[in-house]
């Protein structure tokens, strides 16, 4: 019989799709890799998995412990997914401007969800990440994951997502374009990629809001570029260890209200029901098109799945509430 053992078994391998009306003026090919088809709908079931495991490897984490993470949601699902199949406890921080789905479906498969505020600065108490190291300090046998600073966040994309990448796009892949939030995915598959051909060009996706792209184009931590934004699960107000800022060749900052715009036009035009990050990397990827040629095939990278996000870029009252409709 053809079955897997476990859920998590089935874990990367995700496809790739081309992308047709969106870019029909543009040239090259344009090629979307959909990490929705992860079983926990998004790239972070890739590095749950791993960083569970290498803490158990590193006697981080014993039979009966507690897994603890800050996250925007979709690491909260990938992490969960491998506790389950251990018998770990979770418990998630997650700021309170990301959608109720993600709370919702992470309260669903039995993980405990401290909301914390989104508008305050990260060495603040009540930031999520203060709130997640509060956390682990007062449980015993916990552990606070850190996808930031927890290096096993890039190498499990060095060894996973790029590799597909790579066989996928059979060694063509010219441009690689992500969503930069923790650096994980673009530092992993850009370091795996750049090895392979250093001419491949890996261009991050930055919000408004954000310290990246300025960080990246004069390594100056400017705390006068932060400032709230909607888009979820890209741009940060920190330096996270995942990144390499040597080996992104671009950033290139994508609006709110594009990213929302172009996340249901993906929808619409293209029938890819993706999150809110997926259409920034896109819009993005649009707003650099007049550098590709004929000959490039460009890889996006779609974190995640738009049933996370019906109640905010796919719901027209939200959309008229920040002016995107
Ligand atoms: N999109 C979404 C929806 C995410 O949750 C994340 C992770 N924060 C990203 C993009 C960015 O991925 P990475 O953390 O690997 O940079």
């Amino acid at each position: 019989m053809k079955y897997a053992k476990h859920i998590t078994d089935l874990i990367g391998n995700t496809p790739l799709v081309r992308i047709n009306k969106i870019f029909k003026n543009s040239k090259g090919v344009f090629l979307a890799k959909i990490e929705s088809f992860n079983p926990g709908h998004s790239i972070k079931d890739r590095i749950g998995k791993n960083m569970i495991d290498d803490a158990e490897k590193k006697g981080l984490l014993k039979p009966g412990g507690t897994v603890i993470e800050s996250t925007s949601g979709n690491t909260g699902m990938g992490l969960a997914l491998a506790a389950i199949k251990k018998g770990y406890k979770m418990i998630v921080t997650m700021p309170d401007k990301m959608s109720k789905e993600k709370i919702d479906i992470l309260k669903a498969i039995g993980v405990e969800v401290v909301v914390t505020p989104t508008n305050v600065a990260p060495e603040d108490e009540k930031s999520y990440y203060s709130v997640a190291r509060n956390l682990e300090s007062k449980i015993k046998n916990s552990i606070y994951i850190n996808q930031y600073d927890n290096l096993s966040n890039r190498i499990t994309h060095y060894n996973s997502t790029a590799p597909e990448i790579w066989r996928q796009t059979e060694k063509k892949i010219t441009h690689l374009i992500a969503g930069v939030g923790t650096g994980g995915t673009i530092t992993g598959c850009g370091m795996y990629l750049k090895e392979k051909n250093p001419k491949i060009k890996i261009w991050g996706i930055d919000t408004y809001g954000s310290v990246y792209k300025k960080f990246h184009e004069t390594r100056i931590f400017d705390k006068g570029e932060i400032y709230p934004y909607l888009t979820e699960g890209i741009g940060e107000d920190i330096i996270p260890k995942n990144i390499n800022f040597d080996i992104i060749d671009h950033f290139e900052k994508v609006s709110d209200r594009d990213a929302a715009l172009m996340t249901r036009k993906l929808a619409t035009e293209e029938g890819i029901f993706a999150g809110n990050s997926c259409g920034a990397a896109i819009a993005g990827a649009l707003q650099l098109e007049s550098q590709i040629k004929s000959t490039d095939v460009v890889v996006i990278i779609l974190p995640d799945h738009g049933s996370r996000y019906v109640g905010k870029v796919y719901n027209d009252n939200w959309m008229k509430k920040n002016n995107f409709l």
